[in-house]
């Protein structure tokens, strides 16, 4: 006898719409024995993070466990459902460029700064073992929205002609799973955000929910899963998670770029300062080195973001999210001493998100995935800077964990729970 499941998803960004599609691909699922229902805060799926990454995929990525499955099912979802023209899926080539730019060379136009502002800090995208696989070699001739001038250096990730580096568009990729996810028997709810989940020692019950737009608390009963994938929001779901978030900007030009992600080095005058904030009369941002990352994107775009910021602490929920308009200035006048063609290029968007971190002891942690203390109670989230990359692999696994007992497809154990009590 097959055995009934009522399966609650919490949270709408890539790891919640990629669970929900493997759940409804997964040979044991049956639309007339269980249910799948997807509860997301704000009114749309894909409004945190998912919907405001870059994008990049690499199978230089970490955590090892599950890089390369879920590379590999990038490759897959794309084929299958035509991903080049739904969400931009395409190969791409990816290196880090040392820039050393003057003063002679921005024109003179810095006033002095005559203040010292903190080091730049980086996003965790490279660790060690991705900085291994960086080899030195000539600037592309079609890297040419580069200024040669200031390229001291230009190193390739991976192996020259080997296709380790990836990308899709993370909004259109989430948005266009989950609907496809929907067609495949998963309820959505948005809207809709998770105020208690409902467990005993030996099972899960339920959950309650506030309907954001009528403002009613509302219950789902006879639950037999909940899969908690709430991004940065999943410790305030379940506080012994300890996933929390780091806000970080990004911004978004209206440029159409041959297809590099570039990662950067840049040497900044010892007195600049972006034009913006001189104009404010600010001195704060005097940075010597700094390293924001830029990537060519598909549907004629790039996507640049700078360094994380802990101003701001995490709201309520996603559509809350507020963006300081001066952290983005900084990345397009960083971008603008490297690149006149960005220097030009209309700017579509000026936003922030947040990364969900596990934090272990002070430190980061690797993503949490799979089952929990509590029989029923999964957990899917804190996957860092690479959510995008390891969402169909964390999807796809947590819809093994569900039907068939275990994971199959990867050896996560490392990414258990259950290792740190949650
Ligand atoms: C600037 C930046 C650039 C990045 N670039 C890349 C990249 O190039 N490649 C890559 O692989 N990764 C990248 N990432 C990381 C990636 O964006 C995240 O790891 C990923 O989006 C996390 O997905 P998620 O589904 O766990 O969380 P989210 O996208 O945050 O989704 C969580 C969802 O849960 C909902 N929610 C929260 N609480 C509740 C509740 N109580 N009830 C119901 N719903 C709730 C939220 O509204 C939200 O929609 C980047 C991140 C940042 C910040």
């Amino acid at each position: 006898m097959e055995e009934k499941r009522n399966i609650v998803i919490v949270g709408g960004g890539i790891i919640g719409c990629t669970t929900a599609y493997y759940l409804t691909r997964h040979s044991k699922f049956n639309p007339a024995l269980h249910t799948i229902t997807l509860l997301e805060a704000a009114p749309s799926v894909a409004t945190g993070a998912s919907g405001k990454a870059g994008g990049l995929l690499g199978l230089w990525a970490y955590p090892v466990s599950l890089v390369p499955l879920s590379y590999g099912l990038h490759a897959e979802l794309a084929a299958e459902h035509d991903g080049a023209n739904r969400w931009g899926y395409r190969k791409l080539k990816c290196g880090s460029i040392e820039a050393v730019v003057t003063k002679k060379k921005l024109g003179e136009r810095q006033k002095s700064a005559g203040e010292h502002g903190k080091e730049w800090e980086k996003l965790p995208k490279q660790d060690e073992a991705a900085m291994e696989l960086l080899q030195d070699e000539e600037l592309p001739a079609d890297l040419d929205w580069i200024d040669r001038e200031v390229v001291r250096g230009w190193a390739e990730m991976g192996s020259p002609g080997a296709t380790e580096t990836a990308q899709v568009h993370p909004f259109h990729f989430t948005t266009s799973i989950a609907e496809l996810a929907r067609k495949g028997g998963a309820s959505i709810r948005t809207n809709a955000k998770v105020t208690r989940l409902i467990t005993t020692k030996t099972g899960v019950e339920g959950v309650e929910y506030l309907d954001r737009t009528t403002n009613e608390t509302n219950k789902i009963t006879d639950v037999t899963d909940i899969i908690v994938a709430a991004g940065p929001w999943t410790g305030r779901v379940l506080p012994r998670s300890k996933v929390e978030g780091l806000r970080a900007h990004s911004v978004v030009y209206d440029v159409d770029v041959s297809a590099y992600a570039v990662f950067t080095d840049i040497e900044l005058p010892s007195d600049f300062i972006p034009e913006h904030r001189a104009k404010l009369g600010q001195k704060r941002q005097h940075r010597g080195r700094v390293d924001p990352e830029i990537y060519a994107r598909p549907f004629g775009e790039a996507y640049a973001c700078g360094e994380p910021d802990s101003v701001v602490p995490l709201p309520e929920t996603a559509d809350q999210v507020q963006f300081d308009e001066a952290y983005c200035d900084d990345i397009i006048s960083y971008f603008a001493t490297v690149s006149p063609v960005l220097a030009a290029a209309p700017i579509k968007a000026k936003q922030a998100c947040y990364l969900p971190r596990h934090i272990r002891f002070g430190q980061e942690s690797g993503p949490l995935i799979g089952p929990t203390v509590t029989p029923g109670l999964w957990v899917a989230a804190g996957h860092t800077c690479w959510g995008i990359q390891n969402g169909p692999g964390t999807g796809k696994l947590m819809s093994e964990y569900i039907f068939d007992g275990e994971a199959k497809s990867a050896n996560v154990a490392s990414l258990d729970p259950r290792k740190f009590k949650v």
